[in-house]
């Protein structure tokens, strides 16, 4: 998330309450004021100093003082009840405000009741700072009013540092010497770092898109053991060894396979896939190898098989435990000497094909009941790939159902945008 182009978290002000109530504990209050009051001082300056570089047309608002109440309530300060502007001299302040739902008094009165002081104090840190970096010279703002100390509001009057009376004297500890010119020489390098935010920024949010968003055959996925296997798929795809693919049905083996092809040097050649187990072995060897004119009766032209359609490309078989022992031995061939014949034909045809084939059977076991050929197993299986079933990586849960949704908003003309978190625990239970 990202607000005036920096990247923010969102926080909930009971939590930061109970910070502020630690940090007193352990550190003092007096200590804790004026860490909040400086640090408050170095957020309204940043934020005055981004205006200013960003958003040239919003800084020049600034000086009339109107943007300060509105970056107040949307940064969830609280609201300004009125905000008064004069010049600031001979004891008039420069601003005076009267504020409603301030959250620091608000969390006062939560956790600790009502205040013999004023608590107020990153308002007017933060107060402080963004008119400072407004006006070029240090302001420092007081509270003389305050809401958690039984007030009806809560009141700051801000000054320039040389221009206040005696009353800015109980405060000037905990602002210590913090100004206009230290903040901007501490931070002065620190800034420079926001150039190159907006590129880093970019490539995180183009990241997080595609995961939201996924390209036609990429798979889905936010879990760890996704994310390491799409790496490993990723590195596989630039190398032409034969791939396995195995998983429980229904876990995505297709659409791993058709990244693996996406990501190789082969992505512009053709992907053919074919299911071993759709077919009865006559019709799959047809399909697979095609056949000469005349093959037998009925075939009346050439018919080129898939083998050799893929030709500079890949093959993927699915289903491949369902292959047939003959098929096994005339696929085992074309594997080793990279070469295939047509049925009914003489003449040997020589084929480049990258194999990937996927499997939801145990082709180790298989082998061992002497179902499935030991030297095809180890030809297709150079590298295995094995595409863990949905139970063990609950985290995409919600990333696909995010995914059908859209699919299915797509093509109902819908607008769902999510789901209630109600939905979203059955649908992970
Ligand atoms: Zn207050």
């Amino acid at each position: 998330m990202s607000f005036l182009g920096q990247r923010i978290y969102l926080t909930d002000l009971f939590s930061h309450g109970l910070q502020r109530m630690e940090l007193c504990r352990t550190l003092g209050v007096d200590v804790t004021k004026s860490i909040i009051i400086r640090s408050g001082f170095a957020k309204g300056w940043l934020i005055a100093e981004r205006l200013k570089r960003q958003m040239p047309d919003a800084w020049a608002e600034a000086r009339n003082g109107k943007l300060g109440p509105l970056l107040c309530s949307m940064y969830g300060f609280g609201e300004v009840l009125s905000s008064k502007r004069r010049d600031g001299i001979k004891e008039k302040p420069l601003v005076e405000t009267y504020f409603i739902g301030l959250y620091e008094a608000e969390q006062h009165l939560r956790l600790s009741g009502i205040s013999d002081e004023v608590v107020c104090w990153e308002q007017i840190g933060f107060a402080s700072g963004y008119v400072s970096n407004v006006e070029g010279r240090t302001v420092y703002f007081i509270e003389d009013e305050c809401k958690a100390r039984g007030d009806d509001y809560c009141h700051l009057r801000g000054n320039y540092l040389e221009e206040w009376g005696d009353e800015i004297t109980p405060f000037l500890p905990f602002y210590g010497n913090i100004s206009n010119e230290s903040v901007e020489c501490q931070l002065y390098d620190a800034l420079k770092w926001d150039e190159s935010l907006p590129k880093s920024m970019q490539d995180r949010i183009n990241y997080t898109l595609k995961l939201g968003n996924p390209e036609e055959g990429y798979p889905v996925s936010s879990s760890y053991a996704m994310q390491a296997l799409l790496d490993m798929a990723a590195n596989v795809a630039k190398v032409p060894t034969s791939v396995l693919v195995t998983g429980e049905s229904g876990v995505g083996k297709e659409k791993l396979v058709k990244f693996i092809h996406d990501n190789s040097p082969r992505k512009n050649k053709p992907f053919i896939a074919i299911n071993c187990g759709a077919l009865a072995e006559n019709l799959l060897e047809n399909e697979l190898f095609g056949h000469a004119k005349g093959a037998y009766t009925g075939a009346d032209s050439t018919h080129i098989g898939l083998i050799e359609s893929a030709n500079g490309g890949t093959l993927f078989l699915d289903e491949v435990g369902e292959l047939s022992p003959q098929m096994q031995v005339k696929l085992l061939r074309v594997l080793q000497e990279k070469e295939l014949r047509k049925i009914g034909d003489n003449k040997t045809i020589k084929v480049d094909i990258r194999v990937l084939s996927a499997t939801n059977k145990n082709l180790e076991h298989a082998v061992e009941l002497g179902e499935f050929r030991q030297d095809l197993y180890y030809r297709l299986k150079v590298i295995e790939l094995v595409i863990p079933p949905l139970r063990e990586r609950r985290e995409d849960i919600l990333p696909l159902c995010r995914y059908f949704l859209n699919c299915f908003n797509q093509s109902h003309g819908k607008e769902y945008t999510g789901f209630s978190h109600k939905t979203a625990d059955l649908l992970l239970s």
